[in-house]
């Protein structure tokens, strides 16, 4: 069924918080509020990690453009069928690669949108890494794969190169799913889920990987992954006949339309209270910028894809894939700032779910 968007994106709307500065600002008590909270890089340098530094490089993750057939209220990306630009020419794919085949640490290319699979080069970007031997991950919207008859095969064409595939879905009902990514995405999602079962994704022993995104639908953290994930898999078994293979609970960190919203519902100082209240230490080690670097559509080069976001560049030589230096890369400082909190919290949250 046609999906009935949430809203428009920040840039589409004129939001001030669709550019970047203006976010920082708001974060570090500048703009439209004056709440200071203690500097997430101080509470890092005194554990120890002072600068904070990059562990080996595994995770090559690439933001191949902002182009979605959905526009959810929390997207960190503001992503949504309107940015039509901010999409990942094949020359910058090309530049990808060449850094994939020279890095031999890279293990995993984890490709990101938008909806990826609209990028026109995504399926020939695919086939060249798996040439590579390296694993693929797609974060999938799961919507894209009935939204489009193009887009029907795409569970084949997943399983054909072993594709890990990652997706959203809220929860396991239609109403707390549609309410945060617009109505007519739950029952999409379930098609779509069913779709790639029935090619033997989060089958056992078919070697696909399908793993969910479970994010909360408001200004609170995310409960226990492991409760989440066996109340998911009892859900989506009883109610539609569904497997898959692990939930990932992710914190949402106040960026973008995250951060809009926490804003319009007069949130954003208690949230980030909670978030700062829960700052683990435990989950500093494992903070998914040390072994990752994020290229956004336009090829240039982020510890992560909040960091990209907030258009905070690697601070290093060589800030594009054009003048890619992974010895200066190796040796940077990971560029930290107030949203880093939403990391940090409870048992941690990254693009893998809980850290510890
Ligand atoms: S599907 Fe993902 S990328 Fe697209 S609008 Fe929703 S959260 Fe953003
Ligand atoms: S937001 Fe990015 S840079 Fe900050 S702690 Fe999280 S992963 Fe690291």
């Amino acid at each position: 069924m046609a999906i009935k968007q949430k809203g428009k994106s920040l840039k589409a709307s004129s939001n001030d918080l669709s550019n970047t500065f203006f976010q920082l600002q708001v974060l570090n008590g500048k703009e439209l509020t004056d709440a200071k909270f203690p500097k997430f890089a101080e509470q890092v340098s005194d554990l120890g990690f002072k600068p904070f530094k990059p562990v080996p490089l595994e995770i090559f993750q690439l933001n191949i453009g902002k182009l979605c057939n959905q526009t959810c209220a929390h997207c960190h990306v503001d992503a949504g069928p309107d940015q039509k630009e901010a999409n990942m020419s094949k020359q910058t794919l090309e530049q990808c690669l060449n850094v994939i085949a020279s890095v031999d640490t890279i293990k995993t290319v984890d490709i990101t949108g938008g909806a990826p699979e609209m990028n026109p080069h995504f399926r020939w970007f695919v086939e060249e890494c798996s040439k590579l031997g390296k694993q693929v991950i797609d974060r999938c919207n799961l919507t894209i794969v009935v939204a489009n008859k193009k887009y029907h095969d795409l569970p084949e064409f997943f399983a054909k190169h072993k594709v890990q595939v990652v997706s959203s879905l809220p929860y396991f009902s239609k109403s707390r799913t549609d309410s945060q990514r617009g109505d007519g995405v739950f029952e999409d999602s379930i098609k779509a889920l069913q779709m790639l079962n029935a090619v033997g994704y989060g089958k056992e022993g078919s070697g696909l990987q399908l793993d969910l995104v479970y994010n909360p639908s408001g200004a609170f953290l995310p409960d226990k992954q492991e409760t989440l994930q066996a109340e998911f898999k009892r859900q989506l078994k009883r109610k539609y006949d569904i497997d898959f293979n692990s939930l990932y609970a992710i914190t949402n960190l106040p960026v973008s339309r995250f951060l809009d919203y926490l804003i319009q519902t007069g949130n954003y100082e208690d949230y980030m209270q909670v978030l700062v209240e829960a700052f683990n230490p435990a989950t500093v080690e494992g903070l998914m910028c040390r072994n990752t670097i994020s290229v956004s559509w336009d090829g240039y080069l982020y510890d992560c894809d909040f960091n990209q976001m907030l258009d905070l560049k690697v601070a290093a030589k060589g800030q594009h894939l054009r003048d890619f230096d992974i010895k200066a890369l190796k040796n940077r400082n990971i560029v930290l700032n107030q949203h880093c909190y939403g990391c940090t919290a409870g048992a941690g949250s990254s693009c893998g779910g809980e850290i510890s």
